[in-house]
């Protein structure tokens, strides 16, 4: 179905219960090496569009993990995160993303600054494992003073899974980042635990629906009673709701329709190099968002 076409994670690998143990370890020993020298292992960074449907403006891109493996060329993320999440190696990946992210968007502000463009923001994905790290802040403070990167401009997307784990001591770390000027944002939401009282516990700014209730907008009451639900409750909460793998434009203007102010999917634009969005300083408007 389209969780397995998307690559996504489905469950927390377990490595303990797995019948090809032998191709964790594999897969995680190679990471490893890879994370040794990043550009040689084939690891690099795909940014997908975030848009803001008021303006129809691209206001983020969302750094996605990529990895060309030496021997078996492109892998997905579905097929090498979820062993990866498993290991502690987790905290170094999201690490290298966040640095390089940070430094691209960073890189992409300075030409806007130039050209009296607004800045961009960069979400970054946080796996359990890297909310859970006590170095976490200072990895952020750490790749915010090295970009140069505003902390205004950096959002980092926590999933469910680590929400339900979420101690006092996450809590106030999200805290921490909040001060800081950061946006967190929940991912996924609305799969798996989602539990309301998260939003209300946790310094959530930003909520993203999962692409599962996305996909039947125009189709299914019940799934718009639901993102209709969410979005009232965001907006009741203060947070901002995007919608998650909009494919057509039926989606989109579903979403719309039920308060989604953001938007991301193929629809709108696929995950690329840093070097397809070089023009990315200027040609920043949507303008089929509003074609249909
Ligand atoms: P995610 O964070 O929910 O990222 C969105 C995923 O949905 C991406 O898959 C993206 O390519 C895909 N997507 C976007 N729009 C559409 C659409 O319209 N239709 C469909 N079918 N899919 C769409 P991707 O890049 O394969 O990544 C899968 C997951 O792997 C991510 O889901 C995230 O959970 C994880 N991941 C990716 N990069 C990182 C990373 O740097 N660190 C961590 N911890 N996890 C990562
Ligand atoms: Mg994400
Ligand atoms: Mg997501
Ligand atoms: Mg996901």
């Amino acid at each position: 179905g389209a969780k397995q076409a998307g690559g996504r994670r489905v469950h927390l690998f377990d490595p303990a219960t797995d019948v090809v143990r032998g191709a964790h370890y594999r897969i995680v020993g190679e990471l490893r090496q890879a994370l040794e020298d990043p550009a040689a292992g084939g690891l690099w960074v795909a940014y997908q569009p975030l848009v803001d449907l008021v303006d129809d403006q691209v206001f983020a891109f969302e750094a996605l993990v990529r990895w060309e493996h030496p021997d078996r060329g492109p892998l997905p993320p579905g097929q090498f995160v979820p062993h990866v999440e498993a290991s502690e190696l987790i905290v170094g990946l999201d690490r290298h993303v966040l640095r390089t992210a940070t430094h691209q968007v960073a890189h992409w502000n300075a030409d806007r600054r130039r050209r009296g463009l607004p800045p961009l923001r960069v979400s970054v994905n946080c796996a359990p494992r890297t909310l859970a790290d006590p170095g976490l802040v200072s990895t952020v403070k750490d790749a915010l003073a090295e970009s140069g990167l505003a902390p205004t401009s950096l959002v980092l997307e926590i999933t469910e899974s680590a929400v339900v784990q979420a101690t006092r001591v996450v809590a106030d770390r999200l805290a921490t980042l909040v001060d800081l000027g950061v946006t967190i944002a929940l991912d996924d939401f609305g799969t798996g635990y989602s539990s309301l009282s998260y939003l209300t516990h946790l310094p959530i700014g930003m909520i993203k629906i999962d692409r599962s209730l996305v996909q039947d907008l125009g189709s299914s009451a019940a799934d718009e009673a639901v993102v209709s639900a969410i979005s009232s409750l965001a907006r009741r909460l203060g947070q901002v709701v995007l919608a998650e793998g909009v494919e057509d434009q039926t989606q989109l203007d579903r979403a719309m329709a039920l308060g989604c102010r953001f938007a991301q999917g193929y629809h709108l634009g696929r995950p690329a190099p840093a070097r397809e969005l070089a023009l990315v300083a200027v040609p920043l408007a949507v303008p089929h968002v509003r074609a249909g």
